[in-house]
């Protein structure tokens, strides 16, 4: 069994059915094999590969902390920004600010060192983003029952 299968047999939000889409359970037609749609494929790694889950949960929160609010400012847009020099200064102010607010994602329940493999710590609804000011006050606030290596991961 892949560790993909394992997961699915364990992960709550699937709804698995024998010879159905390993995700949502729908009878699968013509020439599929484990996915009945694109989508149910792209659900599965969304709330399971940490590098698509965190995209996916900054996308959800669009793109600010969920605490303060805080957001980065967006990339200037070349085709608005009719000369070099202006673009320049845009690109300039717009990666000092970018330095500034940091969107991190943190594990609500921490994720004790899953970051680098496929898991059901990584469910969308597990993820929230936070700036990196508000994420280390969080982290700082976890009872120290908790190890470090817990809350850091590999
Ligand atoms: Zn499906
Ligand atoms: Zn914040
Ligand atoms: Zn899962």
């Amino acid at each position: 069994m892949t560790k993909a299968a394992s997961l699915l047999s364990s992960c709550v939000l699937a709804k698995p059915t024998v010879g159905g889409c390993a995700w949502c359970g729908t009878v699968l037609a013509g020439r599929r094999r484990k996915w009945c749609s694109e989508k149910c494929a792209s659900t599965f790694w969304k709330n399971h590969w940490w590098t698509l889950a965190r995209r996916a949960a900054k996308v959800r929160d669009k793109y600010r902390c969920r605490l303060c609010g805080n957001a980065p400012p967006k990339r200037p847009n070349r085709r608005v920004l009719t000369t070099e020099k202006a673009f320049k200064e845009a690109m300039r102010v717009w990666r000092a600010g970018r330095k500034k607010i940091r969107l991190e994602v943190n594990h609500r329940e921490p994720c004790r060192g899953q970051h680098g493999t496929i898991s059901c710590a990584h469910h969308l609804e597990n993820l929230e983003t936070l700036c990196a000011v508000c994420h280390r006050e969080h982290t700082a606030s976890i009872p120290r029952t908790k190890t470090m290596r817990d809350l850091v991961g590999p």
